[in-house]
C-alpha cells in the first residue's frame, strides 16, 4: 500500500522526496510551484534530473502534484477565466516535464454564477487546454470538495457533469478526500454507510477513475460543508471511517496522501502515518 503525505518543496523540488523519506512517506504530493503566487520559476534541467535522482535514492515516488489555490476555471469572470487557465496550462506542462502523472485539482467556485454555469466553464477550460497540449500525458485529478461557499464539485453527480463535457475523457480521474466528503455530507463510519457511499461513487463516476485518495480527519462535523483538516483519529470521522478505506481491496492500489498540519520536524506525519498502517488488517 503506499501511503504518505503532501510534502513541501522549500529549498528546491528535489528536497521533496528526501523530507517525505524523513516523514517516513511511500510516496508524496507536490506543489510544481508556489501555490500562493501565479508566478512561476522555468524548472532547470538540472533541477529536474536532480528531482529524478533524489526519488531514486530514497524509494519514495511522487504520486500527484496538486494546482496553485488561486486558480479557478468556474469564475464567470474572463479575467481571471483567462488567467487560471492560462497558469493550469504551465502547471500541467511543468508536471509533464518532470514526469508526475496526476494533477489533483479543486474544480472551482462559480461565484454567484449558478452551478450549471460553473461546470460548463470548467469543463470549457479542460477541453482548451487538452487541444493546447495534444501530448501531455498528466492526468488531470477533480477533487472532491466540501463545498463550502460557491465550491463546485461536492457531490459527486457534480464532477460526472465536468467529465460529461469533457472530450477526451482519458485525462480525466478523480482525486477522493475524506474530510472533503465526510463535509459534504458522504458517510463513511458504519460498513454499512461506507458501502453505500463508495456505491454512489462507482455509479456516478466509476472506481476506475478514482486515482488519488486524500487521507484526512475532518475538524468539523458530518455535513458542515466546511473543510478542516484534522489528525486522524482526532477529528469527527472516528476510526472505523479509515479502517474501512485502507482495508478496502479495491482501493489498495490508490495512493493515499495525508493534508495535515506539521511542524518543521514532521512529527505528525509520522503519527499519522504509524496510526493509519497499524488499522491494516493483516
Ligand atoms: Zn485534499
Ligand atoms: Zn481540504
Amino acid at each position: 500500500m503506499l501511503l504518505g503525505a503532501h510534502i513541501s518543496i522549500a529549498g528546491g523540488i528535489f528536497n521533496a522526496p528526501i523530507e517525505g523519506k524523513r516523514a517516513t512517506c511511500d510516496t508524496i504530493q507536490i506543489f510544481t510551484k508556489s501555490a500562493n503566487q501565479w508566478k512561476a520559476k522555468p524548472l532547470s534541467d538540472k533541477e529536474i534530473a536532480r528531482f529524478f535522482e533524489e526519488q531514486k535514492n530514497t524509494g519514495v515516488t511522487v504520486a500527484c502534484a496538486h494546482d496553485s489555490y488561486l486558480i479557478n476555471l468556474g469564475s464567470p469572470d474572463e479575467e481571471s477565466y483567462k488567467k487560471s487557465y492560462d497558469s493550469f496550462q504551465i502547471e500541467l506542462e511543468r508536471c509533464h516535464l518532470l514526469k508526475i502523472s496526476l494533477l489533483v485539482m479543486h474544480p472551482g467556485s462559480h461565484l454567484g454564477n449558478g452551478e450549471e454555469n460553473g461546470l460548463k466553464r470548467i469543463a470549457a477550460a479542460f477541453n482548451l487546454l487538452f487541444e493546447r497540449l495534444p501530448d501531455n500525458k498528466t492526468v488531470v485529478c477533480l477533487e472532491t470538495t466540501a463545498g463550502q461557499g460557491t465550491n463546485l464539485g461536492y457531490k459527486f453527480d457534480q464532477l460526472a457533469q465536468i467529465i460529461d463535457l469533457v472530450e477526451d475523457k482519458s485525462r480525466m480521474g478523480i482525486c477522493l478526500d475524506t474530510c472533503h466528503i465526510f463535509a459534504a455530507g458522504y458517510p463513511l463510519q458504519s460498513k454499512k454507510d461506507y458501502e453505500e457511499t463508495i456505491r454512489q461513487f462507482d455509479r456516478t463516476l466509476g472506481l476506475n477513475r478514482l486515482k488519488i485518495i486524500h487521507i484526512n480527519d475532518s475538524k468539523k462535523p458530518f455535513g458542515s460543508k466546511v473543510d478542516r483538516h484534522e489528525h486522524i483519529g482526532q477529528g469527527e470521522m472516528g476510526l472505523e471511517s479509515f479502517r474501512h478505506i485502507l482495508n478496502d481491496k479495491r482501493l489498495s492500489k490508490i495512493p493515499k496522501i495525508l493534508e495535515t498540519p506539521k511542524g518543521e520536524e514532521l512529527l505528525e506525519d509520522i503519527e499519522n502515518l504509524r496510526l493509519l498502517r497499524s488499522l491494516i488488517e493483516k
